[in-house]
């Protein structure tokens, strides 16, 4: 029989690198409360919704603005860090996170980026990422797609390469340029097709609808590209963007989603297309009914909703990567450990991997869950 004690050291050292967690974590995962944050720390996790660039951490954009001769308008890291607390909708946080890109000038910068994230990303048992980028926000700063793409795949090699962790990239257009400009970054990416899994549609999504983007979206599907698109919280004309995702774009998966829940005929659809939904609780985890708060992801777990967890933005949303997300989340949605082991498997299941690679991470999801599992009820 395995002790509680047992379980604890194999989470917390389960991703082979027993350095990454400190043996005095071990003394005080005593409580419930600690039980389960050792859980999840030890949980094999996926994370389908990162945008590389919004783990930019203050005190690396301070040393890459500093290195590529910049001004930031800030006397120090925490003064930058203070700054993010203005953030209160979309538009006031694409203006500090257009500001962090800005830094991000050199193969090496991407580099840096990428690693530090996986590293971070290793530490918390995630097994496989796939990690949004913006090369239009890169190439309006003057940056070649080459630049990006180098130093971004370098990243990710290295990551493999040091802790194991597996990763792809999905490309983003910006959706308040115009689909002329989408498109010739699609034209821009296919030499370097190999590198990307698919594509996304992220930024400003007021008036942006994803129908101004089906002749970018139905040649990113022909070139053999994974198609999905943001469907932020709570913006003008949701619902709508939401249909036109499924129905024109025929998205292979929903980033955020969170209004499909407003609407049986919204949830009907998503489900019919045996689509995935990737909820940031951290950014996007209440949507408004009837001018009352909704918890979006309780109510789509309840409505049999494929939902999964993911972090988004983690270095603009004090400092919350996955293990947070995942901690937060149990509390805020009173989430079982049978539904947290559900919303892991849910993202092995949505990632655009083989089914050889899906079978890997499952085993090792399972194998931690028939241990855990009858510790946690
Ligand atoms: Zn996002």
């Amino acid at each position: 029989m395995i002790t509680r004690r047992a379980l604890l050291k194999s989470a917390l050292i389960g991703s082979g690198s027993a350095s990454l967690f400190p043996r005095t974590l071990l003394a005080a995962a005593a409580s419930p409360t600690h039980l389960m944050q050792a859980f999840i720390q030890g949980l094999p996790k996926a994370e389908l919704h990162l945008h590389i660039e919004g783990t930019l951490e203050p005190d690396m954009k301070f040393r890459m603005a500093k290195r590529n001769g910049l001004r930031l308008p800030y006397r120090s890291v925490e003064e930058m860090r203070a700054s993010y607390q203005r953030i209160h909708d979309l538009q006031s946080f694409l203006e500090v996170y257009y500001e962090g890109t800005a830094v991000l000038k050199t193969e090496q910068d991407f580099y840096e980026l990428t690693l530090a994230y996986l590293k971070k990303a290793a530490s918390q048992n995630i097994l496989y990422v796939e990690m949004f980028f913006d090369p239009q926000q890169h190439m309006r700063n003057g940056i070649a797609f080459e630049t990006v793409i180098k130093g971004l795949t370098r990243g990710q090699k290295d990551g493999q390469k040091l802790w194991g962790i597996d990763s792809q990239l999905i490309m983003c257009f910006l959706r308040e340029l115009t689909a002329d400009s989408a498109m010739q970054t699609l034209e821009a990416a296919l030499p370097y097709k190999e590198y990307l899994v698919g594509v996304g549609l992220d930024s400003d999504e007021k008036d942006n609808p994803p129908n101004k983007f089906s002749a970018v979206f139905k040649r990113a599907r022909e070139e053999g590209l994974r198609v999905t698109v943001h469907c932020d919280l709570n913006q003008k004309d949701i619902h709508e963007h939401i249909r036109q995702a499924v129905e024109q774009l025929q998205v292979d998966r929903i980033d955020h989603g969170g209004n499909v829940i407003d609407s049986p005929e919204l949830i009907k659809l998503v489900k019919d297309n045996g689509l995935y939904l990737t909820v940031c609780p951290g950014s996007s985890g209440t949507s408004i009914q009837d001018g009352k708060p909704v918890d979006v992801v309780r109510t789509m777990l309840n409505a049999g909703l494929n939902v999964t967890l993911n972090s988004d933005d983690p270095a603009y949303m004090s400092g919350n990567y996955l293990n947070e997300t995942f901690i937060n989340a149990q509390k805020r949605s009173q989430l079982s450990a049978v539904e947290l082991v559900s919303l892991a498997r849910n993202a092995f299941e949505a990632s655009w991997i083989s089914d050889h690679q899906k079978a890997r991470y499952l085993t090792k999801l399972d194998t931690y869950a028939n241990q855990w599992l009858p510790k946690m009820a």
